[in-house]
């Protein structure tokens, strides 16, 4: 039994990676010292991987991100320097970014649409240059099928023709090295005939070159393995942890016996210790179809923190978890407890974090909890009295510039540097300014700014019972930037209100409504480590009954309008379309039984990054009255979608991108209005930015709200 592994955190236990990269940011290092440091932190990554396995990829490491890394190595970008290359990722004209599947690490989309043809060529072989240089390891590529499909600006039929020029490139890659690993995530996803044609033909190819491919596919299973099976492949890797209908397709067609099976069974995207019995029952069946058996982790490493040294949460926690340096440790495990046979004990889970009354609740639930007492269209007539608003009312997503003075205000206060009172009170002074600023500029909804809050998870994350945070759990958001995600360990309650004091505040202190602020179950949920120890629905069903005390609060506190994000709703949905209507059911649920109050409050939401009218259908089975959403790179095809579907919804499609500092003119953002009400009734109309704004800097954010106010009092 060999053991495999890949994927390992290149942010470093430390996050070294940020600190070498950003001096050279800085200007404080030079381009061959940074690429010293780099070379030296890979260095490191394979001292890691020999201590624990056999099989191991090279070449992991990156200046910034491994798909522009690819779209450089083949020629689709041309950097002459450090400078330049850092200038693509994240200059004035860098490349856009993106989530890398359903996860939460964002790519550089390599974009095609400058060429007429593609027009691949080697540049270097960077990946022989790590092997030559370290002279261990396999050397390591984004397949050029993933690669190609997770790029954008060609035309969709000229797929298998960019896909051939490209394989020429691998194909010179592949002839200078004996053995290679590459990673085709993208084989898990729903492809068509000619897709699946195209990938044969390009890995035939491959094949020639006499290279030892090992294989490697994540995130769920692949729904052509027979095919798969064909290629002129050494190994091939298969996710039994987020893909089980692997194992379904092996017990029907086994696997080929020439082949090395590299079977992921260890959790690369969660933090859990490995359940070693129900692994090895699975390893030694699969023993049965593939006598050239590794064990391996299901899914990249880099998903999960580097170790768990130096954390101090609960020994009773602590006992259930696994960081990357600890799942190294069970495949090796694993592998040795196959070969010697030793029968290890059935995970067991101690009672921390069991809150009998949560689980009560949750599984008394039903269905009336999750419908509104009263339909859409008489809420809205009950509602309207009571806010009086005007015809295209204007709001705000939530956040107000987070400045440099607010985040040291907030560290201060974490650090003890300042006391709780003070800390409160400088909060209460910027409420204060701010609904006099939103008065000032004739908003018609107010919002508090979000000031105390760092992040939209981690804030409500601190406040939950069931819910921990680590000291130093980071793991690669995107480029240099980390974030280190909650951990949902037991059942979720909410011990006290959490956001009431600052929102009743604020809406002492006007007349206008203040909307309430929260942040929805399914993000909660997708921007953490969840617990897979009972269903996600049930996770989130627990945080929706939290949340609903907390908007039951506001009610009692006389707030008339509660707005409840679900940014990653989209982003949380499976790979597979055959998989979306049992995720949509809970998500779409949750958010129905956190907003099932009193039928007189208006409740909105935010929903962001995402292609707007694949969702629309399910988003309309969400009983929100008023929905704000993210349109800057969908704008075209949102209302294409509203033509086609009976949205009875009030909506704001946002009128200000507010990702980029320009100040939107009146003229262009009427312009935006005005296409719209072609589509969508301007009684349901509302006018805002399209996120919240708290990346923005306070001079375009007057600027652009002043001429926001402007086109809403012009077109009523
Ligand atoms: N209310 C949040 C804010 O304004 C929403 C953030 C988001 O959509 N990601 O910051
Ligand atoms: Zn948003």
């Amino acid at each position: 039994m060999q053991t495999y592994a890949y994927g390992y955190p290149r942010l470093g236990p430390n996050r070294e990676f940020k600190k070498i990269i950003e001096a050279f940011w800085k200007g404080a290092a030079t381009e061959a010292a940074t690429w010293e440091q780099l070379n030296g932190l890979q260095e490191k990554m394979i001292a890691v991987y020999e201590k624990h396995v056999d099989l191991f990829p090279v070449g992991e490491i990156t200046a910034y991100d491994p798909m522009f890394e690819t779209a450089v190595t083949v020629g689709a970008y041309r950097p002459a320097n450090l400078t330049e290359y850092y200038e693509l990722c994240r200059g004035k004209n860098a490349l856009e970014m993106t989530k890398w599947f359903n996860t939460n690490y964002h790519y550089l989309v390599p974009d095609f649409s400058q060429w007429n043809e593609p027009a691949f060529s080697l540049t270097t072989n960077r990946t022989k240059r790590f092997f030559d240089r370290f002279g261990k390891g396999l050397p390591h590529l984004i397949g050029p099928f993933t690669f190609l499909k997770l790029s954008k600006g060609r035309e969709p039929e000229r797929f298998d023709e960019y896909l051939q020029s490209l394989t020429v490139v691998y194909h010179e890659i592949l002839t200078a090295l004996q053995a290679v690993h590459i990673e085709e995530p993208a084989f898990v996803l729903e492809l068509t005939d000619s897709e699946i044609a195209a990938i044969r033909r390009s890995y035939e190819s491959l094949g020639q070159t006499g290279a030892k491919i090992h294989l490697i596919t994540y995130y769920d299973a692949v729904d052509f393995l027979e095919t798969l099976y064909e290629l002129p492949v050494a190994g091939i890797g298969l996710d039994f942890v987020h893909g089980p209908a692997n194992l379904d397709t092996i017990r029907q067609i086994g696997f080929p016996k020439d082949k090395l099976l590299i079977a992921g069974l260890v959790d690369g995207r969660n933090i859990w210790k490995n359940d070693m019995s129900s692994s090895l029952t699975i390893l030694k069946e699969l023993s049965g179809y593939a006598p050239n058996l590794a064990v391996s982790n299901a899914g990249p490493l880099y998903h999960v923190p580097v170790t768990l040294k130096g954390e101090d949460l609960p020994a009773e926690l602590m006992d259930r978890l696994a960081f990357a340096d600890e799942k190294l440790v069970e495949i090796k495990q694993l592998a040795d407890r196959f070969t010697s046979g030793a029968i290890p004990a059935v995970l067991q889970q101690n009672a921390f974090g069991a809150n009998a009354s949560v689980q009560k609740r949750v599984a008394t639930l039903e269905d009336n909890d999750f419908i509104k007492s009263i339909p859409l269209h008489q809420r809205r007539k009950r509602q309207e009295p009571k806010l009086d608003l005007p015809l295209l009312p204007t709001t705000t997503i939530g956040s107000f510039p987070q400045t440099a003075e607010v985040r040291k205000q907030r560290a201060d206060f974490r650090n003890g540097r300042i006391d709780e009172q003070t800390y409160r009170n400088w909060i209460r002074h910027k409420i204060a300014d701010l609904i006099a600023f939103q008065e000032n500029l004739g908003l018609d909804v107010l919002v508090h700014g979000e000031f105390e809050r760092t992040d939209m998870v981690e804030f409500f994350a601190e406040k939950l019972d069931g819910i921990a945070t680590t000291k130093n759990g980071w793991i690669i958001s995107y480029g240099t930037r980390g974030y280190r995600p909650p951990i949902i360990y037991g059942d979720v309650s909410r011990p006290e209100p959490m956001t009431i004091d600052e929102i009743a505040y604020a809406q002492s202190l006007t007349r206008k409504p203040v909307k309430g602020m929260l942040t929805g179950p399914v993000t909660i949920i997708a921007w953490s480590f969840a617990r897979n120890d009972i269903p996600l629905s049930e996770v989130a069903y627990q945080i929706g009954l939290a949340l609903q005390e907390e908007i039951r609060d506001y009610e009692k506190a006389g707030i008339r309008i509660v707005q409840v994000d679900e940014p990653a709703i989209r982003e949380k949905a499976p790979l597979k379309r055959k998989d979306w209507p049992a995720y949509f059911n809970w998500a779409v649920r949750s958010f129905n039984l956190t907003t099932n109050t009193d039928p007189n409050t208006q409740i909105h939401t935010h929903i962001c990054y995402s292609e707007f009218g694949e969702i629309i259908e399910q988003i309309n089975h969400m009983d929100f009255d008023v929905i704000s959403i993210e349109t800057a790179r969908s704008r075209g095809d949102i209302l294409v979608s509203f033509e086609k579907i009976d949205f009875p919804r009030q909506i704001g499609l946002g009128v200000w991108d507010i990702h980029s500092p320009a100040v939107p003119t009146v003229a262009h953002m009427q312009e935006v209005v005005e296409r719209a009400l072609k589509v969508i009734p301007k009684a349901n109309f509302w006018i805002n930015p399209d996120c919240g704004l708290k990346t923005r800097d306070w001079p375009e954010t007057e600027a652009s709200l002043r001429n926001l106010v402007r086109v809403a009092q012009t077109m009523r």
